[in-house]
Protein backbone atom coordinates (compact mmCIF):
# COMPACT_ATOMS: atom_id res chain seq x y z
CA UNK A 1 0.00 0.00 0.00
CA UNK A 2 1.26 3.23 -0.62
CA UNK A 3 0.02 7.14 0.20
CA UNK A 4 -0.40 8.88 -3.33
CA UNK A 5 0.39 12.68 -3.55
CA UNK A 6 -0.24 15.13 -6.04
CA UNK A 7 2.07 17.72 -5.71
CA UNK A 8 1.51 21.21 -7.08
CA UNK A 9 5.21 22.63 -7.30
CA UNK A 10 8.67 21.70 -7.41
CA UNK A 11 9.69 23.02 -4.10
CA UNK A 12 6.76 20.53 -2.76
CA UNK A 13 8.10 17.32 -4.77
CA UNK A 14 11.81 18.06 -3.05
CA UNK A 15 10.07 18.83 0.24
CA UNK A 16 8.31 15.35 0.36
CA UNK A 17 11.11 13.38 -1.58
CA UNK A 18 13.45 14.67 1.07
CA UNK A 19 10.82 14.16 4.28
CA UNK A 20 9.99 10.32 3.06
CA UNK A 21 13.58 9.43 1.25
CA UNK A 22 13.86 6.18 0.63
CA UNK A 23 10.28 5.12 0.65
CA UNK A 24 8.78 7.88 -2.00
CA UNK A 25 9.26 7.72 -5.06
CA UNK A 26 8.64 10.00 -8.59
CA UNK A 27 5.40 9.18 -10.87
CA UNK A 28 5.66 10.33 -14.13
CA UNK A 29 4.21 8.38 -16.84
CA UNK A 30 4.03 5.23 -14.74
CA UNK A 31 4.92 2.89 -17.71
CA UNK A 32 8.49 1.29 -15.94
CA UNK A 33 7.55 2.43 -12.23
CA UNK A 34 3.84 0.68 -11.96
CA UNK A 35 5.15 -2.43 -13.80
CA UNK A 36 8.13 -2.28 -11.22
CA UNK A 37 6.02 -2.33 -8.35
CA UNK A 38 4.12 -4.96 -9.66
CA UNK A 39 6.66 -7.47 -10.16
CA UNK A 40 7.82 -6.08 -6.57
CA UNK A 41 11.09 -4.73 -7.32
CA UNK A 42 10.41 -1.24 -5.56
CA UNK A 43 7.43 -0.69 -2.74
CA UNK A 44 7.30 2.69 -2.36
CA UNK A 45 4.91 3.94 0.56
CA UNK A 46 4.48 7.57 -1.17
CA UNK A 47 3.84 7.89 -4.85
CA UNK A 48 4.54 11.48 -5.78
CA UNK A 49 2.65 12.30 -9.34
CA UNK A 50 4.89 15.07 -10.88
CA UNK A 51 2.02 15.68 -13.50
CA UNK A 52 0.17 17.50 -11.53
CA UNK A 53 3.00 20.19 -11.24
CA UNK A 54 1.58 23.36 -13.08
CA UNK A 55 4.04 24.13 -16.30
CA UNK A 56 5.99 20.50 -16.47
CA UNK A 57 4.66 19.59 -19.53
CA UNK A 58 5.68 22.88 -21.34
CA UNK A 59 8.71 22.55 -23.81
CA UNK A 60 10.28 26.10 -23.65
CA UNK A 61 12.41 27.52 -26.46
CA UNK A 62 15.52 29.66 -25.18
CA UNK A 63 18.12 31.65 -27.27
CA UNK A 64 20.65 29.34 -25.97
CA UNK A 65 18.45 26.18 -25.28
CA UNK A 66 14.92 24.26 -25.48
CA UNK A 67 13.79 23.08 -21.92
CA UNK A 68 11.82 19.87 -21.87
CA UNK A 69 9.83 19.93 -19.04
CA UNK A 70 10.03 16.58 -17.15
CA UNK A 71 5.93 16.09 -17.59
CA UNK A 72 5.88 16.31 -21.41
CA UNK A 73 5.25 12.63 -23.19
CA UNK A 74 7.23 11.30 -25.48
CA UNK A 75 4.40 12.24 -28.17
CA UNK A 76 4.31 15.45 -26.84
CA UNK A 77 8.09 15.89 -27.08
CA UNK A 78 8.00 14.60 -30.80
CA UNK A 79 5.31 16.97 -31.87
CA UNK A 80 6.61 19.78 -30.61
CA UNK A 81 11.06 18.99 -31.77
CA UNK A 82 9.51 17.58 -35.15
CA UNK A 83 10.00 20.91 -36.99
CA UNK A 84 13.44 21.22 -36.35
CA UNK A 85 15.63 19.15 -38.66
CA UNK A 86 18.87 19.29 -36.48
CA UNK A 87 16.52 17.06 -33.40
CA UNK A 88 15.26 14.72 -36.06
CA UNK A 89 17.66 11.96 -34.17
CA UNK A 90 16.02 12.69 -30.67
CA UNK A 91 12.27 12.55 -32.56
CA UNK A 92 13.14 9.46 -34.29
CA UNK A 93 14.27 7.64 -31.02
CA UNK A 94 11.34 8.91 -29.26
CA UNK A 95 9.15 7.60 -31.74
CA UNK A 96 10.58 3.98 -31.50
CA UNK A 97 9.86 3.68 -27.97
CA UNK A 98 7.03 1.05 -27.23
CA UNK A 99 3.67 1.93 -28.84
CA UNK A 100 1.52 5.20 -29.91
CA UNK A 101 -0.70 4.48 -26.26
CA UNK A 102 2.42 4.11 -24.46
CA UNK A 103 4.13 7.43 -25.98
CA UNK A 104 1.20 9.50 -25.02
CA UNK A 105 1.89 8.52 -21.13
CA UNK A 106 5.38 7.96 -21.15
CA UNK A 107 7.98 10.92 -20.63
CA UNK A 108 11.05 11.37 -21.78
CA UNK A 109 12.71 12.60 -18.37
CA UNK A 110 11.26 9.33 -17.28
CA UNK A 111 12.81 7.59 -20.17
CA UNK A 112 16.61 8.96 -18.72
CA UNK A 113 15.40 8.84 -15.25
CA UNK A 114 14.29 4.69 -15.26
CA UNK A 115 18.12 4.53 -16.31
CA UNK A 116 17.89 1.25 -18.36
CA UNK A 117 21.11 0.40 -20.39
CA UNK A 118 18.76 0.13 -23.42
CA UNK A 119 16.72 3.28 -23.14
CA UNK A 120 16.22 4.81 -26.78
CA UNK A 121 16.37 8.21 -26.08
CA UNK A 122 19.66 7.64 -24.39
CA UNK A 123 22.00 7.98 -27.05
CA UNK A 124 20.25 10.23 -29.23
CA UNK A 125 20.41 12.64 -26.32
CA UNK A 126 24.07 11.91 -25.49
CA UNK A 127 24.88 13.30 -29.39
CA UNK A 128 22.68 16.11 -28.95
CA UNK A 129 25.03 16.97 -25.99
CA UNK A 130 21.58 17.11 -24.04
CA UNK A 131 21.67 18.05 -19.65
CA UNK A 132 19.38 16.98 -17.06
CA UNK A 133 18.29 19.67 -15.05
CA UNK A 134 18.18 18.71 -10.98
CA UNK A 135 16.04 20.52 -9.00
CA UNK A 136 16.98 20.11 -5.26
CA UNK A 137 16.56 21.86 -1.75
CA UNK A 138 19.52 23.60 -2.93
CA UNK A 139 18.31 25.09 -5.99
CA UNK A 140 19.29 23.52 -9.74
CA UNK A 141 22.02 22.02 -11.35
CA UNK A 142 22.92 20.76 -14.66
CA UNK A 143 24.81 17.06 -15.36
CA UNK A 144 25.18 15.94 -18.75
CA UNK A 145 22.97 13.25 -19.55
CA UNK A 146 25.71 10.31 -20.06
CA UNK A 147 26.74 11.36 -16.80
CA UNK A 148 23.69 11.55 -14.78
CA UNK A 149 23.17 7.79 -15.49
CA UNK A 150 25.96 6.03 -13.56
CA UNK A 151 24.44 1.94 -14.21
CA UNK A 152 21.73 -0.29 -14.82
CA UNK A 153 19.03 1.60 -12.56
CA UNK A 154 21.38 3.87 -10.98
CA UNK A 155 21.80 7.80 -11.65
CA UNK A 156 23.22 10.82 -9.70
CA UNK A 157 20.19 11.92 -8.26
CA UNK A 158 20.60 12.44 -4.45
CA UNK A 159 18.09 12.12 -1.98
CA UNK A 160 15.45 15.27 -2.33
CA UNK A 161 16.32 15.64 -5.73
CA UNK A 162 13.90 15.36 -9.13
CA UNK A 163 14.50 15.97 -12.46
CA UNK A 164 12.57 18.93 -13.55
CA UNK A 165 13.32 18.99 -17.50
CA UNK A 166 15.95 17.82 -20.10
CA UNK A 167 17.44 20.80 -21.69
CA UNK A 168 18.59 20.45 -25.54
CA UNK A 169 21.38 22.81 -26.78
CA UNK A 170 20.45 25.39 -29.41
CA UNK A 171 21.86 24.56 -33.02
CA UNK A 172 20.60 27.59 -34.50
CA UNK A 173 20.69 26.31 -38.20
CA UNK A 174 24.05 25.14 -37.71
CA UNK A 175 22.86 22.03 -39.89
CA UNK A 176 23.15 19.90 -37.67
CA UNK A 177 21.68 16.38 -38.83
CA UNK A 178 21.24 12.79 -37.27
CA UNK A 179 20.23 9.19 -37.44
CA UNK A 180 18.97 7.15 -34.68
CA UNK A 181 18.51 3.17 -35.60
CA UNK A 182 17.73 0.14 -33.15
CA UNK A 183 17.05 -3.29 -33.91
CA UNK A 184 14.80 -5.35 -31.41
CA UNK A 185 13.17 -9.02 -31.93
CA UNK A 186 10.09 -7.65 -33.00
CA UNK A 187 9.36 -3.84 -34.65
CA UNK A 188 7.58 -2.74 -31.58
CA UNK A 189 6.80 -2.83 -27.74
CA UNK A 190 10.15 -4.68 -27.39
CA UNK A 191 13.43 -3.04 -25.69
CA UNK A 192 16.21 -2.80 -28.06
CA UNK A 193 18.51 -5.44 -28.49
CA UNK A 194 21.29 -2.46 -29.75
CA UNK A 195 20.35 0.92 -30.86
CA UNK A 196 22.72 3.68 -31.99
CA UNK A 197 22.87 7.30 -32.46
CA UNK A 198 25.06 9.08 -34.52
CA UNK A 199 25.08 13.30 -35.10
CA UNK A 200 26.94 15.32 -37.09
CA UNK A 201 27.01 19.12 -37.11
CA UNK A 202 30.15 20.77 -39.04
CA UNK A 203 33.30 18.66 -39.13
CA UNK A 204 32.52 17.11 -35.88
CA UNK A 205 30.72 13.93 -35.53
CA UNK A 206 29.34 12.44 -32.00
CA UNK A 207 28.18 7.88 -32.02
CA UNK A 208 26.42 6.33 -29.24
CA UNK A 209 25.50 3.16 -28.41
CA UNK A 210 22.76 1.85 -26.38
CA UNK A 211 22.06 -1.80 -24.74
CA UNK A 212 25.69 -2.86 -25.20
CA UNK A 213 26.43 -1.80 -22.04
CA UNK A 214 25.72 -0.90 -18.30
CA UNK A 215 24.95 2.57 -19.36
CA UNK A 216 25.33 4.47 -23.07
CA UNK A 217 28.71 4.35 -24.62
CA UNK A 218 30.44 7.10 -26.98
CA UNK A 219 32.40 6.31 -29.44
CA UNK A 220 35.48 8.79 -29.03
CA UNK A 221 37.89 6.87 -30.66
CA UNK A 222 35.40 6.94 -34.30
CA UNK A 223 34.17 10.22 -33.82
CA UNK A 224 38.49 11.32 -33.83
CA UNK A 225 39.09 9.45 -36.72
CA UNK A 226 35.95 11.05 -38.19
CA UNK A 227 36.95 14.40 -37.45
CA UNK A 228 40.37 13.71 -38.65
CA UNK A 229 39.14 12.08 -42.28
CA UNK A 230 35.97 13.00 -42.60
CA UNK A 231 32.73 10.57 -43.45
CA UNK A 232 33.10 8.18 -46.53
CA UNK A 233 32.34 4.95 -46.90
CA UNK A 234 36.35 3.90 -45.47
CA UNK A 235 35.58 5.62 -42.43
CA UNK A 236 32.06 4.49 -41.71
CA UNK A 237 33.38 1.08 -41.94
CA UNK A 238 36.11 2.07 -39.58
CA UNK A 239 34.14 3.36 -37.35
CA UNK A 240 32.13 1.11 -36.75
CA UNK A 241 35.01 -1.68 -36.35
CA UNK A 242 35.98 0.70 -33.33
CA UNK A 243 31.72 0.76 -31.93
CA UNK A 244 32.41 -3.24 -31.78
CA UNK A 245 35.52 -2.85 -29.83
CA UNK A 246 33.70 -0.33 -27.58
CA UNK A 247 30.67 -1.89 -27.03
CA UNK A 248 30.72 -4.21 -23.61
CA UNK A 249 27.45 -6.22 -24.37
CA UNK A 250 25.69 -8.86 -21.97
CA UNK A 251 23.76 -11.78 -23.01
CA UNK A 252 20.43 -12.03 -21.87
CA UNK A 253 16.94 -12.94 -23.98
CA UNK A 254 16.78 -10.29 -26.26
CA UNK A 255 20.71 -11.96 -27.98
CA UNK A 256 23.61 -13.27 -27.14
CA UNK A 257 26.77 -10.77 -27.20
CA UNK A 258 28.22 -11.76 -30.28
CA UNK A 259 24.97 -11.10 -31.84
CA UNK A 260 24.77 -7.91 -29.84
CA UNK A 261 28.35 -6.81 -31.28
CA UNK A 262 27.76 -7.56 -35.20
CA UNK A 263 24.70 -5.48 -34.30
CA UNK A 264 26.53 -2.69 -33.03
CA UNK A 265 29.35 -2.70 -36.01
CA UNK A 266 26.42 -2.90 -38.55
CA UNK A 267 24.04 -0.36 -37.17
CA UNK A 268 26.85 1.94 -36.70
CA UNK A 269 27.88 1.63 -40.55
CA UNK A 270 24.15 1.94 -41.64
CA UNK A 271 23.38 4.84 -39.23
CA UNK A 272 26.68 7.01 -40.80
CA UNK A 273 25.96 6.12 -44.29
CA UNK A 274 22.70 7.34 -43.98
CA UNK A 275 23.98 10.31 -42.11
CA UNK A 276 26.41 11.13 -44.88
CA UNK A 277 23.85 10.73 -47.61
CA UNK A 278 21.57 13.48 -45.05
CA UNK A 279 24.28 15.92 -44.75
CA UNK A 280 24.54 15.93 -48.43
CA UNK A 281 20.90 16.17 -49.40
C1 LIG B 1 5.23 -2.55 -23.14
C2 LIG B 1 6.36 -1.59 -22.95
C3 LIG B 1 7.25 -1.37 -23.98
C4 LIG B 1 8.31 -0.48 -23.82
N1 LIG B 1 9.16 -0.28 -24.87
C5 LIG B 1 10.19 0.58 -24.73
C6 LIG B 1 11.08 0.82 -25.83
O1 LIG B 1 10.92 0.28 -26.91
N2 LIG B 1 12.12 1.68 -25.63
C7 LIG B 1 12.32 2.31 -24.44
O2 LIG B 1 13.28 3.08 -24.33
N3 LIG B 1 11.49 2.13 -23.40
C8 LIG B 1 10.43 1.28 -23.51
N4 LIG B 1 9.58 1.08 -22.46
C9 LIG B 1 9.87 1.74 -21.19
C10 LIG B 1 9.10 3.03 -20.83
O3 LIG B 1 7.91 3.22 -21.56
C11 LIG B 1 9.98 4.25 -20.87
O4 LIG B 1 11.17 4.09 -20.13
C12 LIG B 1 9.25 5.52 -20.38
O5 LIG B 1 9.80 6.59 -21.13
C13 LIG B 1 9.35 5.89 -18.88
O6 LIG B 1 8.72 7.14 -18.64
P1 LIG B 1 7.53 7.29 -17.58
O7 LIG B 1 7.12 8.71 -17.62
O8 LIG B 1 6.48 6.27 -17.79
O9 LIG B 1 8.35 6.98 -16.24
P2 LIG B 1 7.83 6.32 -14.88
O10 LIG B 1 7.50 4.89 -15.08
O11 LIG B 1 6.83 7.18 -14.21
O12 LIG B 1 9.21 6.43 -14.05
C14 LIG B 1 10.34 5.64 -14.39
C15 LIG B 1 11.42 5.82 -13.31
O13 LIG B 1 11.97 7.14 -13.37
C16 LIG B 1 11.71 7.85 -12.15
N5 LIG B 1 11.33 9.21 -12.58
C17 LIG B 1 10.43 9.54 -13.54
N6 LIG B 1 10.41 10.87 -13.72
C18 LIG B 1 11.30 11.39 -12.85
C19 LIG B 1 11.73 12.72 -12.55
N7 LIG B 1 11.23 13.77 -13.20
N8 LIG B 1 12.67 12.90 -11.58
C20 LIG B 1 13.17 11.83 -10.93
N9 LIG B 1 12.82 10.55 -11.16
C21 LIG B 1 11.89 10.34 -12.11
C22 LIG B 1 10.58 7.10 -11.45
O14 LIG B 1 10.64 7.27 -10.03
C23 LIG B 1 10.89 5.67 -11.88
O15 LIG B 1 11.92 5.15 -11.08
C24 LIG B 1 8.49 0.21 -22.59
C25 LIG B 1 7.58 0.00 -21.54
C26 LIG B 1 6.53 -0.88 -21.71
C27 LIG B 1 5.56 -1.09 -20.58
Amino acid sequence: MFEYHEPRSLAEVTSLLAAHGEAAKVLAGGTDLLVQIRKGRHQPRHLLNIKTVPGLDQVNFAEDCVEIGAAVTLHDGEKFLSAYPEYAVLCRAMHSVASCQIRNRATLAGNVCNASPAADTVPALVVLGANVKIHGTHGDRLVPVDRFLTGPGRTVLLTGEVVSAIVLPRMNGGGGRGVFLRKARRPSLDLATANVAVYAAGESCRIALGAVGPTVIRVREAERLLARQGLTAATAAEAARLARSAAKPITDVRGSDEYRLDLVSALTEQALLTLAMEVRA
